[in-house]
């Protein structure tokens, strides 16, 4: 009734997100209202001890205190979602794709307003944020068209009988989100928890607290049950309550290989199924064949999306010898003429990097690249924006590192900024032997005009998403995951129905039973 109701009454036009005040450029939006969200609606903590304050990284001014859940807020939160669980769940996919659609709609009505909470929180660009957002739609209305088609199978028995499977929600799933993609991870999580009849309880990253509680906001207002997607702030302590919660069935997190180690060993102890997307050190080989223009096109989106903080990044850039000199005077011609700055302009294509000490680590990892012998061709430095406003945001210029070896931190490591290695090929076997040389393996891609061996390089590399002639293109409806460390299980595509609900096998006997005693 909830449901029909919230859909034929017009949405509100004020929820409490839209007090942010509204400017065309950082540095005035106050977040006032509480970020913890469960039972419907926005939980004031009274316990005020633990706060940690949240920063603007344009400007590096604090934006707001994050209240961190402790125990009993942990369990009121998993609480509210095991009572919203017994409704979904008994309702038709029909039902639950309706309310999905119509988050899909709210969403799309305030693309501006979210996507400027993102740049305000996490630094980067506008365009970017935008696109972001239509990303969560879009997986949202994906998963609502799936919520749809869910069923089981029927099987033909001897004597008549026969038995049927039954697709079924797991319960009470967790969701713990990095800080790169803050308002579509809590989409890519939560849309196939619910459209498969789960609830979920979203903790996201403690530097980027703030839009996900505005898509529990949208959920809410779409007509949700009460306590189907809450969320939970805190540090890495919330995390693991959440992990150990005995009420949740299911973890599903995105950050660090690390950390996605640790959260799999605190699921074993419950035997919860985990799906982990986690980091990457991936590779994009440049043979000579290739579109020049498209191939360097394809090393930017590879590197400098979201200031070089996105997991799938191709990294390591394998350029085929012949073509180097002019790969390199390409690139480094259009890294130069990036236009990095304050991030809500329309203009801006680089903005700033999430914290400070991340800053500092990307930049310390430029420096390690040159006592190791990379050479800079460009960037690699605090960049200081000619506005007053934001000489204290977290700003570098994008770096392209040429006379990588294969041994550098910079090619091992995963950077997580605007950081660019450079390395040189001869052969396919060499390449494919190198690009492998990781324990990780989310992404890679290949630019060449030769159709066979692009398909061969493809199938010879260890990585579970791949891209041919394109790089970081993550339409919702193919699966994206890892192989090796990056992770297991898939976000967005048809498969990760399976990742949220679980089979029961039901055999019905028409006969006699056939005892054997
Ligand atoms: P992180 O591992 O430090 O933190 C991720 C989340 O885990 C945060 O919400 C954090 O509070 C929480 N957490 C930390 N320790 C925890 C613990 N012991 N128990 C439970 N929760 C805990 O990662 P980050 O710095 O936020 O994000 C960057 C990393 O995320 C990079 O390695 C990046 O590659 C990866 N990432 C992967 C994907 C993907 O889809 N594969 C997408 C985005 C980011």
């Amino acid at each position: 009734m909830r449901l029909l109701a919230s859909l034929l009454t017009p949405c509100p036009g004020g929820p409490a997100f839209l007090t942010l005040l509204r400017r065309a450029s950082s540095g005035t939006m106050q977040i006032k209202d509480p970020l913890n969200f469960w039972g419907g609606r926005r939980v004031e903590l009274s316990d005020v001890t633990g706060l940690e304050p949240v920063y603007e990284p344009a400007t590096g001014r604090v934006l707001c205190q994050l209240q961190p859940c402790k125990a009993a807020q942990v369990d009121e939160a998993v609480r509210s979602a095991c009572s919203a669980f017994s409704a979904w769940r008994k309702m038709a996919g029909m039902e639950r794709a309706r309310v999905m659609l119509e988050t899909a709609r709210l969403i799309e009505k305030r693309r501006e307003d979210i996507a400027e909470v993102e740049v305000v929180n996490n630094g980067k660009s506008i365009t970017e944020a935008r696109l972001d957002v239509d990303s969560a739609r879009l997986c949202i209305e994906y998963f609502a068209g799936l919520a749809t088609n869910m069923s089981g199978q029927h099987v033909q028995l001897p004597g008549g009988s026969f038995a049927y499977t039954r697709r079924e929600p797991l319960g009470v799933c967790v969701g713990i989100g990095a800080w790169n993609y803050p308002f579509q991870i809590a989409a890519w999580k939560s849309a196939p928890a619910i459209a498969c009849g789960n609830s979920m309880v979203f903790k996201p990253s403690p530097v980027t607290p703030v839009s996900a509680v505005l898509l529990a906001e949208i959920y809410a207002q779409a007509g949700v049950p009460e306590g189907l997607f809450n969320v939970v702030q805190g540090t890495q302590e919330t995390g693991t309550l959440l992990c150990h919660h005995p009420s949740v069935a299911k973890v599903s997190f995105t950050g660090s290989v690390p950390t996605g180690k640790k959260i799999m060993e605190m699921a074993s102890k419950g035997v919860k199924p985990v799906t982990l997307e986690l980091g990457g050190k991936s590779p994009l080989i440049i043979f000579e064949d290739s579109d020049l223009e498209n191939a360097v096109r394809g090393a930017l989106m590879a590197n400098f999306l979201s200031q070089g903080q996105v997991c799938s990044n191709g990294t390591r850039v394998f350029v085929h010898r012949p073509i180097l000199p002019q790969f390199l005077t390409e690139v480094v011609r259009r890294t130069k003429a990036i236009q990095i700055g304050d991030p809500l302009l329309e203009e801006t294509r680089m903005g700033a990097l999430v914290s400070r000490p991340h800053l500092d680590k990307v930049l310390g990892y430029v420096e390690q690249a040159k006592k190791e012998g990379a050479r800079v061709l460009c960037g690699g430095e605090p960049f200081t924006p000619a506005d007053p406003k934001l000489r204290n945001g977290y700003y570098m210029t994008p770096c392209v590192l040429d006379n990588c070896t294969d041994d550098m931190t910079c090619v091992r490591e995963e950077i997580f900024g605007p950081v660019m290695s450079v390395l040189t090929f001869d052969t396919e076997v060499d390449v494919l032997q190198r690009a492998n040389d990781t324990t990780m393996g989310l992404a890679a891609g290949v630019f060449t005009k030769d159709i066979q061996r692009a398909h061969r390089v493809i199938e010879n590399l260890q990585a579970g998403s791949c891209f041919i002639n394109n790089y970081n293109i993550t339409p919702v409806e193919v699966p994206f995951g890892g192989y090796k460390a990056s992770g297991i299980g898939r976000e967005n595509g048809q498969v990760t129905v399976e990742f949220y609900s679980q089979l029961k096998t039901v055999v019905v006997e028409m006969g006699d039973v056939d005892s054997l005693f």
